[in-house]
């Protein structure tokens, strides 16, 4: 793509009312924009980064079963005086030119219970897990933090439904083992923790998956033994120490943001809306559920926010806008350019293209640090006197100067 017909520009200072690194990492360069308190748009290169993070999450969910759906975002409040919900404080109300009073999906309990209760008969309609990766509205507080936080993000939310406890244990499980794929591919793994927190309204914890950094809101206690850390909301119920290896927490805390977490509802919902199955001996029984969460746009904002410096952000290339961004200096090095992008094509390898004609060699390479593609290939008359490109890794200092074949042999 040539970054020339991209519409939008990038800033050179950062939006006065947004404080965290990645609001204004992708504000500035263009990934985002904000309509209001917790409200964004996302822009060319910022959806091709949510897309990527939405197909990892995607392909990982097929792998474990789950079945995508497509769920409606306006909901009738019936459903949720039916679960005790319709006062919840983040439910934006409205309603139909005849006065049906609706909501804003939140969540999608309301909506998938009775969905599947049309189809849930016997035992051999279970287990099932269903999924959508949807808009979520809130009517939070307080947004903050850019993405970290919106009135309007996207979410995937994955339902689980089982004919008895060790079935939805099995699968409560191999969730934590998907999540955490997912959170490697994405390329937070290794700053994201298992983490037991509140809200378990039946078992003692509920599961969140904590990515490390200093922008979250979050504060957790790890331990350094299991690689699981503790909420500080539950640090004293679990008495300081691991609920898993029962060794004492560090005690030094750690600010975190919440990218996901897991739920066992029991029969929480499937008792408000009656869903039940037919058990082998012909009885009726009640389906237990479990829910699971990922904040896709939120997931964004902590990547961009783990992976940075002080000039911008380092996409991993697992969800990069592009792979490679391609800097010809001169005019004279566009045509050398676009033969380097038509080998890399030929590969089908995504490349950025700066041929803005208007732009110095100083604020293409400041706009590439903050636009933050892995590769950097810069071509100027300099490295077509010595006959090749020189090659960048945006994580490291150090450029290289090489041939384009030898730098195509990196992608093999
Ligand atoms: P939080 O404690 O951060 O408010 P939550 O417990 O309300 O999160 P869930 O309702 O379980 O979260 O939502 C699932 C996931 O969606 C969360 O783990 C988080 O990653 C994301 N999420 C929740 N609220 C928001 C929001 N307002 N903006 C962006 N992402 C959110
Ligand atoms: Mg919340």
């Amino acid at each position: 793509m040539l970054q020339s017909k991209i519409f939008t520009k990038t800033l050179r200072d950062s939006p006065k009312d947004e404080t965290s690194k990645n609001a204004q990492y992708l504000i500035r360069g263009g990934f985002v924009d904000k309509l209001m308190a917790g409200v964004y748009s996302y822009l060319p290169l910022g959806l091709r980064v949510l897309k990527r993070i939405e197909n990892i999450i995607r392909e990982e969910i097929n792998a474990a079963g789950g079945q995508e759906i497509f769920m409606p975002a306006i909901h009738p409040i019936e459903n949720y005086t039916t679960t005790g919900r319709e006062a919840i404080d983040v439910l934006f109300h409205t309603e139909t030119q005849t006065g049906h009073r609706i909501v804003l999906g939140q969540s999608h309990e309301e909506v998938i219970v009775p969905l599947v209760k049309k189809f849930i008969e016997s035992y051999r309609d279970l287990p099932l897990a269903v999924y959508q990766i949807q808009t979520k509205f809130r009517n939070e507080l307080r947004p903050k933090s850019g993405i970290f936080r919106g009135r309007e993000f996207l979410m995937k939310d994955l339902y689980s439904f089982h004919a008895d406890e060790d079935d939805f244990d099995r699968y409560y499980k191999t969730i934590q083992q998907v999540y955490k794929k997912i959170f490697d591919r994405a390329g937070i793994g290794s700053a994201t923790v298992r983490t037991f927190a509140s809200g378990g309204t039946f078992s003692k914890y509920s599961l969140e998956f904590q990515t490390i950094t200093d922008a979250g809101e979050d504060t957790i206690f790890l331990c350094e033994r299991c690689s699981v850390a503790v909420n500080d909301e539950v640090k004293d119920d679990c008495k300081n120490t691991c609920p898993e290896c029962k060794k004492p927490l560090s005690h030094e805390p750690k600010k975190s943001i919440e990218v996901g977490n897991i739920f066992p509802l029991k029969t929480r919902f499937s008792d408000a809306f009656n869903l039940s199955y037919k058990d082998p001996d012909g009885k009726q029984k009640p389906v237990i559920m479990g829910c699971y969460g990922i904040g896709v746009t939120r997931l964004m904002g902590a990547i961009a926010e783990v992976h940075s410096d002080e000039h911008g952000i380092i996409w991993p290339e697992s969800v990069a806008p592009f792979l490679v961004h391609i800097l010809p200096l001169s005019k004279a090095a566009i045509p050398e350019a676009k033969r380097v992008e038509l080998s890399l094509a030929e590969k089908s390898i995504p490349v950025l293209l700066d041929d803005r004609e208007d732009k110095s060699a100083g604020e293409k390479f400041s706009d590439a640090d903050l636009i933050g593609i892995p590769w950097r290939v810069v071509i100027s008359d300099n490295t077509i006197k010595k006959e090749g490109i020189e090659v960048k890794k945006r994580s490291e200092r150090e450029a290289k100067i090489m041939s384009v074949e030898e730098f195509l042999d990196q992608f093999l």
